[in-house]
């Protein structure tokens, strides 16, 4: 082995049983990664050694990974989770506002950014599409996520509109896009990026078996600034079967009153001296995200059987 001394890096790419590490001086190594260490995804941060020369050849070694600072996870038949990005400062949940906007939806995806603690920005795509009106009845339905603290984004593929704002939230972050398919996170990505879906399509069909699509992962660098973290694996991280104290605890606006109810074992439901139903009552709390969260709490109870459904 002719390994080089051991440095810092970025785990800029994971597939099958090697990674890209991206040293301080921006050359990217291919490397094996030492049999002892659990796990590498992208964004890593890690101690390596560099091969011989920064090529196609797996010539590097990953000998240590730092501390991450938060963690993205997605059900694992095998091992119960399994991690798919590490260190991710933002998640970026993109809906679309048409043809239907469900807020449903976007609470879910709430509630599993809050339960991995990585701060979510909601965006609403395709604005274009709303008349005056429509754009007036969609910004009012909304305010209540800018009310309980989440910055809200209004963008267009297809008009550029909020894509300049869009490019400054994700400087100096690490940030992923998340959403159903359709609402245009591949168009988005590739307005900032052009070449990142072209990395990425070609990451996904390098395996016949499908197999790999979930696990390669791609970090990838903004010309403005910041980075992204994607794969169809990450683009897929949802709201998978939850303790119903983790989904109560992703409504960050109900924190203020749970523990106070004259039950313990309250449901939030008709239970008498419900301090969450006074809330809601007393017009502390949207009823409709209250709603909401019921609704999230009767779809887990009918997926309990099977954990790995997605939305
Ligand atoms: P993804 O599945 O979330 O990656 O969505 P895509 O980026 O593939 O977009 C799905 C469809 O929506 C495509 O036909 C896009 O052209 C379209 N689309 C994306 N953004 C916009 C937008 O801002 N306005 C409109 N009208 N269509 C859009």
């Amino acid at each position: 082995e002719h390994l080089g001394p051991l440095q810092s890096g970025l785990v800029t790419g994971r597939f099958g049983k090697h990674a890209d590490v991206e040293a301080s001086d921006g050359t990217v190594w291919r490397c094996h990664i030492r049999r002892t260490i659990d796990s590498v995804v992208c964004g890593d941060k890690v101690q390596f050694r560099p091969g011989q020369d920064s090529s196609d050849v797996i010539s590097g070694v990953i000998e240590l990974v730092e501390d991450r600072h938060s963690v993205l996870k997605r059900p694992d038949y095998y091992d119960g989770e399994k991690p798919v990005a590490a260190n991710i400062d933002q998640i970026i949940i993109v809906s679309a506002v048409l043809p239907t906007l469900s807020t449903n939806i976007i609470d879910r995806y709430l509630v599993a950014a809050e339960d991995v603690g990585i701060p979510p920005l909601i965006l609403l795509n395709k604005v274009e599409l709303l008349d005056d009106a429509q754009r007036q009845a969609v910004e009012q339905q909304l305010t209540v996520y800018r009310d309980i603290g989440y910055p809200l984004l209004y963008t267009s593929c297809k008009s550029g509109e909020g894509l300049d704002t869009l490019k400054q939230t994700l400087i100096d972050k690490v940030s992923v896009f998340v959403g159903q398919s359709g609402v245009g996170k591949s168009s988005l990505v590739n307005q900032l990026l052009p070449k990142a879906n072209e990395a990425i399509g070609a990451l996904s069909d390098t395996s016949g078996l499908g197999q790999h699509t979930t696990t390669a992962a791609k970090l990838l660098h903004f010309p403005d600034g910041g980075d992204l973290i994607d794969s169809p694996g990450v683009r897929e991280f949802a709201l998978w079967h939850l303790p119903t104290e983790r989904v109560t605890w992703g409504f960050r606006e109900f924190r203020d009153y749970l523990g106070g109810c004259k039950f313990r074992d309250c449901k939030h439901q008709d239970d008498p001296g419900c301090l969450l139903r006074s809330a809601v009552e007393d017009g502390h709390i949207s009823p409709e995200r209250f709603a909401s969260y019921h609704k999230i709490l009767q779809t887990m109870q009918d997926q309990r059987p099977t954990r790995h459904i997605p939305l």
